[in-house]
């Protein structure tokens, strides 16, 4: 999740009747459209702000909305010689951090103890060394049940998303910003009847297309280097983990190679477990064994999350729990298989991370000439995965 870039609209217009249009709701069109708004050069100039979206925070979970999905913790995947993603994670976790310590868990954001363990060659990212209270782990003296080869330990932070972004589209509706649900087909179809009637007539300044895994069929962007890597998490609830644990067996490859094991509580009492990294996997559904592999990888490198009550065999081992039902187990699965975290589980959710073949696309494309006669300036902003 990035810092966005200040626009410097075309002075030349007729500004003030000249929109500027974010496309895109999830948390990176939301931040585009609040920075815009805190601008000076647009309050100066009190130019509209409007954001055209399919889905907005509230709705119903869609794979292709990544944004309410996630789990969410701030990790930086960043390549220790990628100064350009290790500034902008930088960046982001002062600004998150900044807002947790101003307003505290409603804003979504909780500060939490994160600890890594690394299984193989891999060691720490040079980033995490930024990060408050960075130790390295003595790992025989922490009783592991598991094998590790290194691990650290240092202060992130997590979020329950939709608590986010409701406050991002709380903050836009204050400085004034206009949220519509939109589907916008093309840019192209900015001076389409279906769009001006809800930003106006006038061609606007500029658009921000922000528009995630939709930047793959959006027409004038179809960016045929975007492509879903799909990630299965379970959410279960579990108020009394209030700390991060992940564990990365193989090499990270910039956040895509190795099997990655995740333990995210959120500051709601939820915990996001997971996971996986699927590239170019289009199946919106939770896969059964998935989950129960989530479950048994989850369990083993966080104890914690297994309350005592529940480390005991249950009575009987073969009635199927209400979400084993609908996701098709018919109740046949081996006695003594059954993890005990089922009992804890809320849903599984599957979601597409917007992954592009050479990383975040930010910054400015060829502007559009044919929108009502005027200029419009296109900055691309996707590709966050
Ligand atoms: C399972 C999973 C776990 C994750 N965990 C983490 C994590 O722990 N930490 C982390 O930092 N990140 C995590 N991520 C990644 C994170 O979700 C993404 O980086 C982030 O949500 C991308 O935000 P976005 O705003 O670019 O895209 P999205 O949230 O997908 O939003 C795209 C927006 O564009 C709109 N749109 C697209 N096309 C059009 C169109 N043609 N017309 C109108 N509107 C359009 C959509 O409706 C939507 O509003 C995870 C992702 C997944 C799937």
């Amino acid at each position: 999740m990035q810092p966005t870039p200040e626009l410097s609209p075309d002075h030349s217009d007729a500004a003030e009747t000249r929109p500027i249009v974010v496309l895109g709701a999830g948390v990176i069109g939301l931040t585009t459209a609040v920075r815009l708004l805190e601008s000076a050069s647009v309050r100066r100039r009190g130019i509209p702000v409007h954001i055209l979206a399919d889905h907005l925070p509230n709705d119903p979970l869609d794979a292709k909305y990544a944004s309410t999905i996630a789990g969410a913790h701030h990790l930086s995947f960043a390549d220790d010689d990628d100064l350009r993603q290790r500034t902008w994670d930088r960046t982001t976790f002062c600004v998150m951090y900044d807002e947790w310590r101003r307003e505290g868990e409603k804003t979504g954001l909780m500060v939490l103890k994160q600890t890594e363990f690394y299984v193989g060659e891999d060691k720490h990212l040079k980033i995490f060394e930024e990060h408050p209270d960075f130790v390295v782990n003595d790992i025989p003296s922490m009783g592991l049940s598991f094998p590790a080869d290194h691990s650290v330990a240092f202060t992130s932070l997590t979020m329950t998303p939709l608590t986010y972004l409701n406050r991002l589209v709380a903050r836009i509706s204050t400085l004034g910003g206009h949220i519509h649900r939109h589907h916008l087909p093309s840019l192209s179809h900015l001076d389409h009847v279906s769009a001006t009637a809800l930003i106006g007539s006038a061609a606007p300044l500029a658009v921000v297309v922000c528009a995630g895994i939709g930047a793959l069929t959006l027409g004038g962007v179809e960016d045929s280097t975007v492509y879903p890597t799909r990630g299965q998490v379970v959410k279960v609830r579990a108020p009394w983990v209030r700390s991060g644990w992940t564990r990365q067996i193989g090499s990270l490859n910039g956040g895509e190679g190795g099997e990655r094991t995740y333990v995210i509580p959120r500051p709601d009492g939820e915990v996001i477990l997971g996971g996986t990294r699927e590239e170019g996997d289009w199946n919106p559904y939770p896969r059964k064994e998935t989950a129960e592999d989530i479950l048994r990888r989850a369990a083993e490198i966080c104890p914690i999350l297994t309350p005592s009550h529940l480390s005991a065999a249950p009575l009987d081992d073969d009635l199927p729990t209400l979400d084993n039902l609908r996701m098709g187990d018919t109740g046949d699965t081996a006695a003594g298989t059954r993890s005990p975290l089922e009992e804890l589980v809320v849903c599984h959710l599957v979601g597409f991370r917007p992954s592009r073949k050479d990383g975040i696309r930010l910054g400015r494309g060829p502007a559009l000439e044919y929108v009502n006669g005027g200029r419009t300036e296109v900055v691309y902003n996707y590709g966050h995965a």
